[in-house]
C-alpha cells in the first residue's frame, strides 16, 4: 500500500470510525505525510495506531490522540495556537493546516532542529519554533486562541493559563508519568472551566510548573 493509501486507511479506521468527523480535521490528516515525521527505519509503521519513538527518549503521539486533542480546539482558520512539546513537529503541521499561525516550544534542541527542518522542507511558513521550557509558555506572542500541551503536567501551568486569550481553549494531559487525564480548559470572561476528556499516557512535562 502506498503511504497515501495508508493515510486514508488511518483516517477511516482510527479517526472517523471513532467519532472524529469534522471534515477540515480529516483533510489535515489526509494531507500531512506522517511517515516524514518518524525515523526512517520506522516509516513502515508511521500510520499504525500507536505512538512511536522519535529519539531522545521522546515519542510522536498516536494519530488518534493528536486528532482528539486538535478536535477540542475547534479551529476555524483564524487562530494563533501555542503548542508545548514540538517533538517531531507532526502535531504542529496538523495545527498549521487548521489555524493561522502556530508557535511551538521544545526543550530538546536536536528534536527542535529536526522538526523545524521537516516543516521547512514541507513548505510550512506559518509555524514558529523556539527552544526552551514550555511550562512557561511563549510570552512574546501571547495571547493565544488555543493552547495544546503534548507532555503531562501535575496541573495546568499558571503561565499557560495567563497566556490563553479570553474565549480560548487549552487541551492538556494532567497527572503523573504513569498515566493522566486529558483535560480541556476554557477561559470565558476570565473564568476557567475544566472538563475531562479521556485517560491517556504522555511523556512528562519537565521544568518549573512541570515534573522536576
Ligand atoms: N507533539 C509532538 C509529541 C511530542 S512528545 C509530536 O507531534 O511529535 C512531547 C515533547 O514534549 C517531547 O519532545 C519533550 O521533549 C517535550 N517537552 C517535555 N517537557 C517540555 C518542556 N518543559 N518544554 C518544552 N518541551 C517539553
Amino acid at each position: 500500500m502506498s503511504f497515501e493509501e495508508q493515510r486514508e486507511q488511518m483516517v477511516l479506521e482510527q479517526l472517523l470510525a471513532r467519532g472524529l468527523t469534522d471534515e477540515r480535521l480529516l483533510a489535515a490528516f489526509r494531507k500531512v505525510p506522517r511517515h516524514r515525521f518518524v525515523p526512517p527505519e520506522l516509516e513502515a509503521q508511521a500510520y499504525t495506531d500507536h505512538p512511536l519513538p522519535i529519539g531522545a527518549g521522546q515519542t510522536i503521539s498516536q494519530p488518534y490522540m493528536v486528532a482528539l486533542m486538535t478536535s477540542r480546539l475547534v479551529l476555524q482558520g483564524h487562530e494563533r495556537v501555542l503548542e508545548i512539546g514540538a517533538g517531531s513537529g507532526y502535531q504542529a503541521a496538523i495545527l498549521a493546516e487548521l489555524a493561522l499561525e502556530v508557535f511551538s516550544v521544545e526543550r530538546i534542541p536536536e528534536l527542535l532542529r529536526a522538526a523545524a527542518e521537516r516543516l521547512g522542507a514541507l513548505g510550512y511558513l506559518n509555524v514558529h519554533f523556539t527552544a526552551g521550557n514550555g511550562s512557561l509558555g511563549w510570552a512574546a506572542h501571547a495571547p493565544y486562541d488555543a493552547i495544546v500541551v503534548t507532555a503531562a503536567a501535575p496541573e495546568i501551568p499558571e503561565p499557560l493559563l495567563a497566556q490563553l486569550a479570553d474565549g480560548g481553549t487549552m487541551v492538556l494531559p494532567i497527572g503523573p508519568p504513569e498515566g493522566q487525564m486529558l483535560v480541556e480548559a476554557r477561559k470565558r470572561h476570565g473564568t476557567v472551566t475544566q472538563r475531562e476528556i479521556a485517560s491517556c499516557v504522555f511523556v512528562p512535562l519537565l521544568g518549573r510548573y512541570g515534573w522536576t
